[in-house]
């Protein structure tokens, strides 16, 4: 099969012919439909050294965790009741299958856990993919090619307001509006955010914003970011979100936050940071963490969808095949306004 390999750090993704995957009991092989291509493969496919907490990807490895497919083989034994020609997407992770958090749909923390586009499992920027069959879901006959792909992403954002625990009425503060920050934006207006104001130094894309559920947007370049919340909430942020995940976004979430409110990190940072504690200690803020997801929160992202209730389809900027993905994976590393770029394998 085709697959965008990663040879080394500094060195562009290598279209090349690698063995098709087999499936194992348990497993399926999933025909790839469309891959996302997630910031945190363009950070891990640059890091040199394995600095910043993760470890440096093994030569040969193929990424890609944001798929959907149609299943073309299942493993020996495997219990399920998916079929061939099922279309679905599934965590990108394969789990025991039995411990208890694995049941519990929390398969970041079985202890077999294996990532699939990160070194363990290879991704979907192929043609075919090996997934869990207890971590694949399957997809409304109604969806588009890649909004399969879409799940992940997704999630994260469920994750983030699910974390915060969003209540009604809540005014939030979202910065950045990247895929993540977007998708976060979609959960707090589902979840009846007043206002839910997403800032970005990037002004189109902090505009763009107002197509998913952003109320307003900040121009942060240009606008000082807490009096235009104040202009337009009438106080600081009930919930404060980083999704930007750099040195110095968490301070920033800091000083934003109101008294007594909550600032969740979404964003993952690489590199070491400092924050100044007399911040969110005079503050008494509560400071959150949000990471991945659950089974559950994968598949309510597809109910959601697939009822109408939320709308991502405009999450995807651009399409490519195989001809063009390595180049479109390298130009996503220098500042740009794409949102989502998908692999789509099946394109020229
Ligand atoms: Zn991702
Ligand atoms: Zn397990």
């Amino acid at each position: 099969m085709r697959a965008a390999i990663f040879r080394k750090p500094g060195q562009a993704l290598d279209i090349d012919t690698i063995d098709d995957p087999v499936p194992a009991r348990g497993e399926f092989i999933l025909k790839v439909e469309a891959c996302g291509i997630c910031g945190s493969d363009l950070h891990i496919s640059d890091n040199h050294d394995g600095s910043g907490g993760m470890p440096p990807l093994k030569p040969d490895s193929v990424m890609g965790h944001e798929f959907c497919g149609e299943i073309v083989a299942i493993g020996p034994d495997t219990p399920t009741d998916l079929r061939e020609g099922q279309r679905v997407t599934a965590l990108p992770t394969i789990g025991c299958g039995t411990c208890a958090q694995c049941l519990s749909g929390d398969v970041r923390r079985c202890r077999t856990a294996k990532g699939i586009g990160l070194g363990d499992v290879p991704g979907g920027y192929a043609e075919y993919v090996r997934v869990g069959a207890a971590e694949s879901m399957p997809l409304p006959a109604h969806f588009g090619k890649a909004d399969g792909a879409l799940i992940e992403p997704l999630a994260v954002g469920l994750r983030a307001a699910v974390r915060a625990r969003l209540q009604p009425g809540d005014s939030v503060l979202i910065i950045g509006a990247g895929p993540v920050g977007l998708a976060t934006a979609i959960w707090c207006r589902h979840f009846g955010a007043r206002h839910v104001v997403v800032s970005d130094l990037n002004a189109n894309r902090a505009a763009m914003a107002a197509k998913f559920g952003a109320t307003d947007a900040i121009d942060a370049r240009k606008e000082n970011v807490v009096e235009r919340f104040k202009a337009i909430a009438g106080g600081r942020p009930d919930v404060t979100f980083d999704c930007v995940g750099v040195p110095g976004s968490m301070q920033l979430a800091i000083d934003y936050a109101a008294f007594d409110s909550k600032v969740v990190i979404v964003g993952v940072c690489m590199h070491l940071d400092q924050v100044l504690p007399v911040k969110p200690v005079t503050k008494e803020l509560d400071l959150i963490f949000a990471y991945c997801y659950l089974r559950q929160e994968f598949q309510l992202c597809i109910d959601m969808l697939d009822q109408g209730r939320i709308e991502a389809a405009g999450l995807i900027t651009d399409r490519v095949g195989f001809g063009t993905f390595a180049e479109a994976f390298e130009a996503l590393k220098t500042p740009n306004t794409q949102v989502k770029v998908m692999l789509e394998p099946d394109r020229i």
